[in-house]
């Protein structure tokens, strides 16, 4: 049976080969396993916050992604007609961040451009079309059965990291518990070219509407867009794409008609709400989807990606040079679960409820929210730095983000506050305390 001294990645998606970008780095051998016959052709997440630009920075990959990516200066806020209800302003982040701005940039993009820089390192190696359907571990080793074209093989490492998205084998094989709910809306992602700047929108925007809402975000410099929206659950897929010309002249700014857009990528699916209950089982660490799923709102799922591929490798980078040290392992996995049950899940959840609010109450008190961030350049700053949050260190501000406690985002609120500990408990007071202010104003 092959030996790999070093670390195996299960998954050559985006936070699978981040990972193997830096332990290859570092020197260590790395051999990548996915499933697929080369990277993944879809977009997905595209957006790139000031905490994860940073990190690209220490990866040495800013540059890279900095050539194909679409600077994002603001966040626009937009009722369903596409007037403005608010901008937000990533200059206001001027003196905090060396990276006051968003990049944008399809994942399918991020993940070529790795595999480019990969090439040039001898101790990282991909191999695609093997997909992993077992694995096992003693003291020393673990074990995993892969499938290929060219039949079933064995090999062992001494590490191994599950970054094999959602529907983890590895995660599934270790018995890990999954935990959380799926959302009942569908959602779909649309990937179109069309003159969005030419109706006055901004490169990231989210249109709060009970019935229509939707993020229209541009994916790369190509003029693609990404529009995300509901779709009624009971369609095929079929249905969905007949109903396009009429969802998206209600959807678009200038109500086109299909020969005024051209769509390139169409992709219905249902979200789910996750995390496991252990990121280390042994020698095997999960990471990216595979630990944790959640809705996309926010631009916090890719951001979190690269922060979370960053703090696993220098866990494995030490832990790889002493076996002994697994509680830098420990403390990862303590750190991205607290990460992503505190901020990513519980921030996107109560965004998204925001988004789509229908109480007529609850939406004039959010929009209320939404334009005194656009008016007031401190409050804006304090929202924008919430973002260092991905990094699993406090921040420098605490936001009074919406309703993050409140309504119909109670469910997450007990998931918060079961799953954590006190200093969620008191983060969702001062959040309270902060609500009670904004909303006081
Ligand atoms: C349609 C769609 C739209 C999305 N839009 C957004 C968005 O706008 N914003 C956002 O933040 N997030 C979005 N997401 C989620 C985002 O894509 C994921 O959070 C992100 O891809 C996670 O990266 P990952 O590397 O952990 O997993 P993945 O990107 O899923 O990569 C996992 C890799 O593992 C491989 N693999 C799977 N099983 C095996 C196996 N047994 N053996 C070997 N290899 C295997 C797969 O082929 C894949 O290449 C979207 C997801 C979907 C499906």
């Amino acid at each position: 049976m092959e030996t790999v001294e070093g670390v195996v990645v299960v998954g050559g998606g985006s936070v699978g080969l981040l990972t193997a970008f830096k332990l290859g780095k570092a020197g260590i051998r790395v051999l990548v396993l996915e499933a697929g016959s080369g990277v993944a052709p879809a977009q997905h997440a595209v957006a790139f916050t000031p905490p994860a630009l940073a990190a690209l920075d220490r990866f040495g990959l800013l540059d890279d992604v900095r050539k194909r990516a679409v600077l994002c200066p603001d966040l626009a806020y937009r009722h369903a007609d596409g007037r403005e209800i608010a901008r937000l302003q990533w200059d206001a982040l001027a003196r905090d961040t060396h990276y006051p701005y968003l990049l944008l940039l399809g994942q399918r993009n991020l993940s070529a451009l790795i595999r480019e820089r990969l090439r040039g390192m001898p101790n990282v190696e991909i191999r695609w079309n093997q997909r992993v359907e077992d694995i096992e571990q003693n003291a020393d080793y673990v074990t995993l059965h892969t499938a290929s074209p060219g039949g079933k093989t064995r090999l062992r490492s001494p590490w191994v990291v599950g970054a094999d998205g959602a529907r983890s084998t590895v995660r599934e094989k270790l018995g890990v518990k999954f935990s959380g709910r799926q959302w009942p809306e569908r959602m779909v992602a649309l990937d179109v070219f069309y003159d969005f700047a030419l109706h006055g929108f901004s490169r990231a925007n989210f249109i709060h509407d009970p019935a229509d809402w939707a993020y229209v975000v541009q994916l790369d410099k190509s003029g693609l867009w990404r529009v995300c929206f509901e779709e009624d659950p009971s369609l095929t897929d079929e249905q969905v794409r007949q109903r396009l010309p009429e969802r998206l002249k209600r959807l678009l700014p200038g109500a086109p008609t299909p020969d005024q857009y051209r769509v390139d990528d169409i992709e219905a699916y249902r979200v789910q709400q996750r995390c496991v209950s252990e990121f280390r089982r042994g020698r095997v660490v999960l990471a990216g989807d595979a630990a944790h799923t959640s809705n996309p709102m926010g631009g916090l799922g890719l951001s979190g990606a690269v922060l979370e591929a960053e703090q696993l490798a220098d866990a494995l980078i030490a832990v790889v040079d002493d076996d002994t040290a697994v509680s830098a392992l420990d403390q990862f996995a303590a750190r991205r679960r607290n990460t992503f049950l505190e901020f990513t899940s519980a921030n996107a959840s109560a965004y998204f409820t925001a988004m789509k609010e229908s109480g007529p109450i609850q939406r004039s008190r959010d929009l209320a929210m939404l334009e005194k961030a656009g008016n007031d350049r401190s409050l804006m700053r304090r929202i924008l730095l919430d973002f260092d949050k991905l990094n699993g260190q406090r921040s420098r501000s605490i936001t009074a983000w919406g309703r993050r406690v409140t309504g119909s985002s109670k469910w997450l609120a007990q998931r918060t506050v079961r799953a954590t500990s006190r200093s969620a408990l008191a983060l969702v007071s001062v959040v309270r305390q902060r609500l009670a202010g904004a909303r006081a104003v």
